[in-house]
């Protein structure tokens, strides 16, 4: 009767995000309500639990998950207490499990330790031994290191951007899980590529990025293939082993696994160029913002919470400001002392605010006069899977033209979610910003006129040398000139 520990650890950081992330911002499960949180749910346990329940032999003890949104670095100490609690927790279940089904995203990042997610895997090695086998999942924005699958026995990696295939990739870890315990021999190939990768190309179903995704599932569908995947990495965790990255894990034969992750490298390396954002200069797009008879989308992945921004840069509504613009422009922003400046002025006082760069000073605070036209809690379900969204107090600020969205804390603004949270419906709108690294097609551009890609300054832009990179391995595609690529599998079994 196999016993499999569960366990979860995910964050994604913005090294360039200037505000240190806490351990207030994760939701921690512990024992009992990890399975409430993750039963029947499209996440990476969710998906997991379904394999495990087919077989009435399996017994899962879940014991420990802490996630949070995207941020700034997380304060050591903070890790340390998250580290901590979790190897504590699974310490006195160690005796007796069979193996252990770790959740990660890979692209955590500490004020001190760059690579947490290994630091964690290596200190849980330590209690299971090696021969307790350890299998996690991971985002293809993960950075996955050396460290990490050298006490790792195998992985799933999404396949999807935007990612869909959560529950999938538990799924998929979870049964290369039960075939190390029925006795396969994961071998782990991993070629890193020096390129980092950004723009509407890497939309799996539709971009360029998704023929190294193919690749990869038709890999997976070979026997005596257990895994394969082409991450990318997020370009704004600045870690030492930041980069793209081939994985092959095969059934003890290092040969096919290494053949292939070389094969995968060559050909994402040969399509590097395709995978860089086509930006639009702010002045520019704001002067051709007129031109259009429908909504025209502003789309600021420089600022997008969904990856570590702020959330607060103001760039775009100031430029349009500055620019004369007279279209409506709805915006959201995510700024605290004006929404409680408004909470305190009460539903339609007009009052002085300076709006933006709250949290990040490369964005100057705009002053405006503004009526408060709506305020709210915060609390409201995602457009895109349901789930509850925690903004803190909102005001919907009114100045002139712009109608501006504020919320508390920072939220994903991938979606509507925020702008239907207060009844505000964005086609009515000429000019909608959008803090995402791409707007999804079913949620705006389906509708709207033109969807210009703003290159604007923010901690997620994808504007990639602008951002000053220190920690990463150079030379790095595009952050420097000439970069040669030359490929070499590591192999982890
Ligand atoms: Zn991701």
């Amino acid at each position: 009767m196999p016993r499999i520990l569960l366990a979860e650890c995910k964050q994604e950081i913005s090294s360039f995000n200037p505000i240190i992330g806490d351990y207030d911002n994760f939701t921690i499960n512990r024992g009992p309500e990890l399975l409430a949180y993750h039963q029947d749910k499209e996440t990476e346990l969710g998906g997991a639990l379904h394999v495990f329940a087919t077989d009435p032999e399996i017994e899962t003890v879940p014991i420990y998950g802490a996630r949070a949104p995207s941020a700034g670095p997380l304060a050591q100490k903070d890790f340390d207490r998250i580290a901590a609690e979790l190897l504590d927790a699974i310490k006195p279940h160690v005796e007796g499990a069979d193996a252990v089904f770790f959740a990660m995203h890979g692209a955590m990042g500490c004020t001190e330790e760059l690579d947490p997610e290994g630091y964690l895997l290596q200190e849980l090695r330590k209690l299971t031994g090696a021969q307790i086998p350890i299998v996690i999942t991971q985002d293809l924005h993960g950075i996955l290191t050396a460290r990490m699958l050298e006490h790792t026995n195998g992985l799933a990696i999404y396949h999807t951007y935007p990612h869909v295939d959560f529950a999938d990739t538990g799924r998929r870890a979870a049964e290369l899980l039960l075939k190390v315990l029925n006795g396969a021999e994961p071998v782990v190939a991993r070629v890193r590529v020096p390129a980092l990768v950004r723009g509407d190309e890497l939309i799996t179903a539709s971009g360029v990025y998704g023929e190294s995704i193919r690749y990869a599932q038709a890999l997976e569908q070979q026997p005596g293939i257990l895994a394969a995947g082409m991450m990318i990495g997020n370009p704004f965790t600045d870690v030492p082993e930041l980069c793209s990255q081939a994985v092959v894990v095969a059934d003890g034969d290092e040969d096919v696994a290494r053949s292939e992750a070389l094969q995968m490298a060559a050909d994402f390396w040969s399509r590097r160029e395709k995978m860089q954002p086509a930006l639009i200069d702010i002045e520019d797009a704001v002067a051709r913002a007129s031109d259009y008879d429908g909504p025209v989308i502003f789309t600021d992945a420089a600022d997008a919470p969904s990856s570590g921004a702020t959330g607060d840069s103001n760039a775009l509504v100031a430029a349009l400001r500055d620019g004369g613009y007279r279209g409506k422009v709805l915006a959201p922003l995510v700024d605290a002392p004006a929404v409680y400046m408004a909470h305190d002025a009460g539903l339609g006082a007009t009052i002085p605010v300076v709006l933006g760069g709250s949290l990040d000073s490369r964005f100057p605070p705009l002053d405006l006069e503004v009526e408060v036209v709506q305020l709210g809690d915060g609390e409201y379900p995602s457009e895109s899977w349901g789930t509850p969204e925690h903004a803190g107090h909102t005001a919907v600020l009114q100045c002139d033209n712009l109608t501006i969205v504020c919320v508390s804390r920072s939220v994903r603004f991938i979606d509507r979610s925020v702008f239907i949270a207060h009844d505000l419906d964005a086609k009515d709108y000429d000019l909608i910003v959008v803090k995402s690294p791409h707007c999804q097609w079913q949620f705006f551009d389906e509708w709207a006129d033109a969807n210009l890609n703003i290159d604007a300054p923010g901690s997620t832009s994808a504007n990639l040398p602008t951002l000053g990179h220190s920690a990463c391995q150079r030379p790095m595609y595009p952050l420097d000139p000439d970069v040669a690529f030359e490929p070499h599998a590591e192999i982890f079994a």
